[in-house]
């Protein structure tokens, strides 16, 4: 090595290598504070295993700010309460059997208005079906998580859909009433 060179030394094996070096001439290892970093990762489980948790809870993290409006909600969700969500009405809602993969089912589509002032994301419909002597013979509830979710701007419309698949004869579904059972404020994740 000539003199005058700057020299340092490699901090795996301690050998006395050019300063520029990338990579050291006696143990090969990349040298640089990234190729560091991967081999604390590599050669220290211990520091590999906080990397993963902190990237594990990063996560729980984003997922708990996503899930933070559906926390907030009011008890009605949960409940058997029948109370009307204020403010939000089902302005029309029309019934049509049909077919999916072979299996029936019925198509609920229709519009909500929302008479608030400020704009409601749908988080719970419920359908109420009755037979053709007007019992009721089927309810269901339908909670939007992440993949179906309509937001309804303020005195403005939405229109929505439902498809659900019927545990009676289809035929005995003669008719349906849709109610806003929750809402909550925007997801601005969403
Ligand atoms: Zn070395």
């Amino acid at each position: 090595m000539a003199s005058g060179e700057s020299q340092r030394r490699c901090p795996w094996c301690v050998e006395v290598l050019r300063a520029e070096a990338r990579v050291c001439p006696h143990c090969a290892r990349w040298q640089g504070p990234i190729a560091a970093c991967v081999y604390h990762l590599l050669y220290r489980p211990f520091a590999a295993c906080a990397f993963v948790l902190c990237i594990v809870g990063f996560q729980f993290w984003i997922i708990s700010l996503a899930l933070q409006p559906l926390a907030s909600l009011p008890a009605v969700v949960l409940g058997t309460s029948e109370a009307a969500v204020e403010g939000m009405d089902v302005a029309a809602a029309e019934m049509t059997p049909g077919e999916m993969e072979g299996e029936p089912v019925l198509a609920i589509v229709g519009r909500l208005r929302n008479n608030g002032e400020d704009a409601r994301r749908i988080v719970a419909l419920e359908a109420q079906f009755t037979d053709a002597d007007g019992r009721l013979i089927d309810v269901r509830r339908l909670r939007s998580w992440y993949t179906w979710s309509v937001t309804v701007p303020p005195h403005g419309e939405a229109a929505f859909r439902l498809v659900v698949s019927p545990e009676l004869p289809a035929e005995r579904y003669a008719s349906q009433q849709v109610f806003v059972r929750a809402t909550a404020p925007p997801n601005p994740f969403l």
